[in-house]
């Protein structure tokens, strides 16, 4: 069963968008996952189909209606839909790794991408929306943080990436940042590959990169290692 992605957003002309080329763009005309995007106009109200109103309580902005966004919702995913339903948010849990391999191990994703001020909250109650973040900074939309998710769990799919091996050695994979990497010309502007790497010593070659790993996660990244 290939991986199923629908995502409700304002601008559906964003999707398949940068997913459409390279890696993921092979994947998804090879049939590996699908994508289809919800416009939530349609679901507007009214004669000028509208999604978004003056938030309960004042301030400034708009928030996306309730009743729009699970009609919406409830078109392209059922009460039975098996798959994991999502809000892009701020407020989410901050995606890793981990739940990205959580995700790409699953049917799919409904994923639903907030605006303006964000959603009416019922809809995430009503919906049984889990609030994923994509770091701790604010967009002004959620499409750009869905194509960020979908990015990072098709590369895990089955038949995406062309070296099965290249995924287990990445940053976070082992808990570490991944160890440089150096190619051809072997001499750049007088800076030379470590000739360790050229020694033909696959031994010295795998405890090299697993030191500079270690260091290069000390020194940037401490919390990894706790
Ligand atoms: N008023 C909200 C921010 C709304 S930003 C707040 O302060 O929490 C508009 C939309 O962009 C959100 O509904 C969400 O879908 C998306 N968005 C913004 N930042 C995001 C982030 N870091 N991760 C995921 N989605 C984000």
């Amino acid at each position: 069963m290939s991986f199923r992605a629908s995502v409700v957003t304002l601008f559906p002309e964003m999707f398949p968008g940068p997913l459409g080329l390279s890696l993921a763009g092979r994947a998804l005309e090879a049939g590996i996952w699908s994508l289809d995007a919800v416009a939530l106009r349609q679901f507007g109200v009214g004669r000028h189909r509208m999604v978004d109103d003056t938030p309960a309580g004042g301030g400034a902005g708009m928030v996306l209606r309730a009743d729009v966004l699970a009609a919406a919702i409830d078109s392209v995913s059922p009460a039975w839909d098996a798959r994991p339903r999502l809000l892009m948010s701020p407020r989410g849990r901050v995606l890793d790794q981990k739940f990205v391999r959580e995700l790409a191990a699953g049917p799919g994703a409904l994923i639903v991408c907030g605006r303006f001020e964000g959603v009416d909250e019922r809809a995430i109650e009503a919906r049984d929306l889990v609030e994923v973040s994509i770091g701790d900074f604010v967009l002004s939309g959620g499409e750009p943080a869905a194509l960020v998710l979908l990015d990072a769990i098709v590369r895990l799919l089955p038949g995406v990436m062309g070296n099965a091996e290249s995924g287990e050695y990445e940053s976070f994979e082992s808990g570490l940042l991944e160890h440089p990497h150096y190619t051809r010309p072997q001499s750049f502007e007088g800076r030379e590959i470590p000739a360790v790497l050229t020694s033909g010593d696959h031994g010295k070659v795998e405890r090299w990169r697993r030191e500079q790993a270690e260091a290069l996660t000390r020194a940037r990244r401490p919390d990894l290692l706790d």
